[in-house]
């Protein structure tokens, strides 16, 4: 049996739980999944499309389709937070990994479009790693 985990958006409005219990883990180095993150990469799990409970607030979401192609965004209407949201298709459920409160137990499969990585992520990967803001 699986053990359930619980994640939600920065502001609290959204909280949601699911079995930890994923068949895929990627990260996407995509325009697409950069633009959507606003980060280097998406790092996204993907889980069956029932797995998921909202516990609180799920009228404090709101999804983005894409218009011509199958990308998609569900996020927090009040701290825009990246949240689970069902594929273009309705076959998986795509968890953003950062939105989780726990660490899942699936380690990530594969870094993916890497012919689109950024150099300054391939650059920040060797950056210094300190534990606050630098002073
Ligand atoms: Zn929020
Ligand atoms: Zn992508």
């Amino acid at each position: 049996m699986t053990k359930k985990i619980t994640g939600g958006c920065c502001c609290g409005k959204v909280s949601y739980s699911l079995e930890d219990d994923f068949s895929k883990f990627f990260f996407c180095h995509c325009e697409q999944c950069r633009k959507l993150t606003g980060s280097a990469h998406a790092a996204n799990l993907f889980t069956y499309a029932e797995n998921i409970n909202w516990d609180k607030g799920v009228e404090h979401t709101r999804r983005y389709e894409h218009p011509t192609r199958s990308f998609a965004k569900v996020f927090c209407t009040e701290c825009g937070s990246g949240l689970p949201y069902l594929s273009s298709t309705g076959q998986f459920l795509i968890v953003p990994a950062g939105s989780l409160n726990e660490e899942p137990s699936k380690l990530p499969d594969a870094q993916i479009f890497c012919s689109e990585q950024t150099q300054w992520h391939k650059a920040g990967l060797e950056a210094d790693k300190v534990a606050k803001f630098p002073d």
